[in-house]
């Protein structure tokens, strides 16, 4: 096994029992990226290694490196959202994020692709160059965060960071056979992110296995008074949900994701990840835990109740860039006006103009009430939905995705082709529950499949407890890409 192989956890042994040195680590990862960079492109850019303070670094990280999306502010180094508008900024300070890391001894080596602004599903809305899917490089990595996802399968990181508005972290994770998490939102300050869907973003952990992917959130997690929307909570210990079984844990199947009786399932859904899905859920079963059908009435309505308010919240929070303060400025125009026209046009790529103009339409004067007002109430309806069902279940299961990974080219004509790709995630983030994305099988054509998670609000340690279990009796998320 190659150095590049082995998990965080794994490394960080080896080195308290002095097998390796960080420098190796180092040089081994440098290797592999020479590899596979020039093919996968995960990277927007990086720092070939990190600086000697981080080797002795304090925290119990040791100076392990860690890509970073690059919608998370790193102080002094650029931050683009794969967008050219935010060409020539460097943020001044660290996101909250970034601070915990540093704290916790990390080297932050790179900053990863996403789809622009963390609009879209596959990473080729980025405005520089898509993101390949290292299991295919004719398929997309999955979006919005598919560079860490890319980066972390491949080896060219140990892990990353990503973010998830409605489905940017696990549907990526899907796509490309590792972990990803979604924390609740409010676990993890998103000071220092920048902004898609304020009451929707969360930031959160890729791994290669569940014991990483708890590390990783235990360092990033709690209280900041500088996001006004951070719970104050004590962080558990996940590391201790680790190792439990999970005999006589209720698990609810949602009939609208995904049916238990062969005739019934959610259009579009992949025969392949079916039977994946009926596969692992016979696994949990035979772990002890108790598997049932349950309903979640409103979920055929999330699909537009996200892209109304995903897209009003966008259209805001994009106002700020218009050449004043960040990034590109159009040169050469008569006045204010035209200055801040000409920049957006020239700064935005198509997706970001489409949600723009959407999400004005939908505030604006006439249409607020008959769009922005009635999609808020029926995110409560589907928030209720899992209220509901969380007061007997302990988590649920579904497909992270209908499908497995597609080609690159096959549905960027097709936005609402695209959208539906995030079906079973969306409604997640309306009702700002955690969840998480695991291995759980392969395609006919080697492509990974994820199944998701989704625990009550808080309730990551059910997460971990029970994606644990799985990982622990089965081998899907030790197979590593042949590139
Ligand atoms: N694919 C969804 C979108 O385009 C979700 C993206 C995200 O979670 N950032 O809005």
């Amino acid at each position: 096994m190659k150095l590049w192989e082995f998990t965080g956890h794994e490394l960080l042994e080896k080195l308290a029992h002095q097998e390796i040195t960080q420098e190796e680590i180092l040089g081994a990862l440098d290797k592999r990226r020479e590899e596979v960079e020039p093919k996968v492109k995960a990277f927007l850019r990086f720092e070939k290694t990190p600086g000697p303070e981080n080797l002795s670094g304090p925290g119990g990280f040791q100076g392990l490196p860690i890509a970073v999306k690059d919608n998370i502010c790193i102080k002094n180094r650029p931050v683009t959202c794969a967008s050219r508008i935010l060409e020539g900024f460097h943020p001044p300070y660290d996101a909250t994020v970034i601070q915990k890391l540093k704290a916790a001894g990390f080297s932050i080596y790179g900053q990863t692709n996403m789809d622009e602004f963390a609009f879209g599903s596959s990473c080729e809305n980025s405005s520089y160059f898509p993101t390949r899917n290292p299991w295919n490089l004719e398929c997309v990595p999955g979006g919005s965060s598919g560079g860490s996802a890319a980066a972390v399968a491949c080896g060219e990181a140990i892990w990353a960071l990503g973010s998830d508005t409605g489905g940017s972290i696990r549907q990526p994770a899907s796509f490309c056979g590792v972990v990803g998490l979604k924390p609740t939102y409010g676990r993890v300050s998103r000071y220092g992110l920048i902004a898609f869907a304020s009451s929707l973003d969360q930031i959160g952990p890729f791994a290669r296995d569940i014991e990483d992917c708890s590390l990783l959130l235990k360092v990033i997690a709690g209280y900041d008074p500088k996001d006004s929307t951070s719970a104050n909570l004590s962080v558990p210990d996940f590391l201790l949900s680790l190792g439990k079984d999970i005999k006589g844990i209720k698990i609810g199947v949602p009939k609208e994701y995904f049916s238990l009786s062969a005739d019934r399932a959610l259009e579009g859904i992949a025969q392949e990840v079916k039977q994946a899905l009926e596969e692992a859920i016979e696994q949990l079963k035979k772990l002890g835990a108790k598997v049932q059908e349950v309903s979640l009435p409103h979920t055929e309505y999330a699909v537009s109740v996200y892209y109304i308010l995903a897209t009003a919240e966008a259209s805001s929070n994009l106002a700020r860039f218009d050449g004043v303060q960040y990034g590109l400025r159009t040169e050469a125009v008569d006045n204010l006006t035209e200055m801040y026209k000409r920049t957006r046009q020239a700064g935005f790529g198509s997706e970001a103009k489409r949600r723009i103009m959407l999400g004005t339409y939908c505030l604006s004067h006439g249409y607020y009430e008959a769009y922005y007002l009635r999609a808020l109430k029926v995110r409560a309806l589907i928030a209720n939905d899992f209220a509901d069902v969380f007061k007997d279940f302990d988590c649920l299961i579904t497909p992270t995705s209908p499908t497995p990974a597609f080609k690159l080219g096959e549905k960027i004509q097709n936005p609402l082709a695209m959208y539906l790709s995030d079906i079973y995630t969306i409604s997640i983030n309306l009702a700002g529950l955690p969840a998480i994305s695991i291995p759980c099988g392969f395609s006919s054509g080697g492509l990974p499949i994820g199944m998701q998670i989704i625990a009550g609000s808080f309730d990551e340690e059910m997460l971990f407890r029970v994606a644990h279990c799985y990982e622990d009796s089965t081998s899907w998320h030790k197979m590593r890409p042949k590139i």
